[in-house]
């Protein structure tokens, strides 16, 4: 620990300080555990933080999927629920809601946000085309994979480095994306997928000016862009902070611009949209529309519900409308920022810059002793369940699976465990508990052993693969 006098948050970062624009009026209480306890919950859950039981868990940072608190609005919003098997009042509502804030003409709500990637990735990817995307999401690659697509990654260079300060990682390689486009041909392109913030990248944004080119370019050829919008309020967070010309505009603002240079966007409403389930998808072409119309119906639901109940869909309208309020998506990036300096100032390797949603320990400098079949990733999440009862996640050999061709590991240049800050759920003094407990985790790294893959599922192995100790 510093020795210093405690700074308050303003202090440290050389401003006033400011708080959530929001104050608790429920309160859910979380269990205490003792490190035997912890032990045995770890050796039942394999070292898969997955497979952990949540009673088990005192601060949750597995993901920021669904793990939103919903405001008192939300909540009455529910009670307003038209359960109507067909055109429920509250899918007008939603619909009326995506229109007005990212701008897409037609809507289909689908259960979440990979029902989205299914149904689009079925209606306009022809077995063998590329899908060229800035670095890939776990289902999205996926879904994208079963429709017969082959992903190539264009997002630049920088991305794979996780100490490089470049401001928009999430930017796409224009020259990667240029040279598919020669080698295989415009035809041959399903669409380009764009992703708003990049997850896997750090939850890295891209900039108005790489979307922009990107338009440019793909307009030449006659290619679409297709946006995972699941995280898109942050990337107009950073886009305000970071790009001349941006810096007076809304959240709002940035958003819409940013949207009207792509064709269509698919959505986890579990992230941004801040509901526990929801998601949807966006487009502007009529015919695409039909299609996606066609599929909802056989595999989430009805046009108007998509695989939810109304009141999830009224939930999800008020929280679209408040996610891009830009006091809330400061305070919510702002909280990630407060965790990551405080891990920067003792020293700690994160992957930098900050991104917006999770702060992502460098797995590989925890721990250089162990080679990447060891897990690294994997064992730091372990480890920091062991010490505090801390939830986090891998995101290295295991999330990123098996070359179908050959079998063999993907192996990621990154090896990053992922602390992922759920929206409106937990305080500062939190974030400080998990401070420090990532630097008794690294003081202890030295002596860390890694762990052994016992059991592996077909698919997303990471959700229930099982470990042992090495
Ligand atoms: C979570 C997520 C998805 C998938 O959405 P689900 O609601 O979990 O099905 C897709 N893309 C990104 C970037 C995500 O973070």
């Amino acid at each position: 620990m510093p020795e210093s006098t405690p700074k308050t948050m303003g202090q440290q970062f050389g401003r006033r300080s400011w708080a959530e624009p929001w104050k608790i009026k429920m309160v859910e209480p979380l269990a205490v555990t003792t490190r035997e306890q912890r032990q045995k919950a770890l050796e039942e859950a394999g070292y898969n933080t997955f497979l952990l039981r949540s009673e088990d868990v005192y601060i949750d940072l597995l993901t920021d999927s669904g793990t939103s608190a919903m405001s008192d609005r939300q909540w009455a919003g529910l009670m307003l629920g038209d359960e109507a098997y067909a055109g429920s009042r509250n899918f007008y509502r939603l619909e009326a809601a995506i229109q007005n804030i990212y701008g897409y003409k037609y809507i289909v709500p689908t259960h979440q946000g990979r029902g989205a990637e299914h149904l689009i990735s079925q209606a306009v990817i022809k077995k063998g085309q590329i899908v060229p995307g800035n670095m890939y999401f776990t289902t999205t690659r996926l879904h994208q994979e079963l429709a017969g697509g082959i992903f190539q990654d264009v997002i630049i260079d920088e991305a794979h480095d996780p100490a490089n300060l470049h401001p928009f990682k999430g930017n796409v390689d224009l020259d990667k994306v240029q040279s598919i486009i020669d080698k295989y041909g415009a035809e041959n392109i399903a669409y380009i997928s764009v992703a708003g913030t990049v997850n896997m990248a750090g939850g890295q944004p891209i900039s108005m000016a790489n979307i922009k080119a990107l338009r440019a370019l793909c307009d030449k050829y006659g290619i679409k862009i297709y946006l995972d919008a699941t995280r898109m309020m942050e990337n107009a967070f950073f886009i305000q902070q970071r790009e001349e010309g941006y810096a007076d505009k809304t959240i709002a603002q940035i958003v819409k611009e940013f949207c009207s240079y792509t064709d269509a966007a698919w959505m986890s409403a579990k992230k941004d949209n801040l509901v526990n389930i929801g998601g949807w998808l966006a487009v502007n072409d009529w015919d695409l529309f039909e299609e996606l119309r066609n599929l909802v119906v056989v595999y989430e639901g009805l046009h108007t519900y998509g695989g939810l109940a109304g009141r999830d869909m009224e939930a999800m309208a008020i929280g679209i409308e408040e996610s891009v309020d830009d006091q809330h998506i400061r305070s919510r990036v702002g909280q990630v920022l407060y965790l990551g300096e405080l891990l920067l100032s003792w020293g700690i390797p994160i992957v930098q810059p900050i991104g917006g949603h999770a702060i992502f320990l460098d797995a590989k400098a925890f721990y250089p002793h162990l080679k990447q079949v060891e897990f690294p990733a994997q064992t730091l999440a372990a480890e920091l369940y062991l010490d505090s009862g801390i939830r986090s996640m891998e995101r290295g050999i295991v999330s990123a699976g098996r070359d179908p061709k050959t079998g063999d590991h993907y192996y990621p240049k990154l090896e990053l465990t992922r602390l992922t800050i759920p929206r409106r759920v937990y305080t500062q003094a939190h974030m400080d508990v998990v401070a420090e407990a990532v630097k008794a985790v690294y003081d202890a790294r030295e002596t860390t052993r890694g762990l052994k893959m016992v059991y592996e599922p077909k698919y997303l192995r990471f959700f229930q693969a099982r470990f042992v100790r090495l």
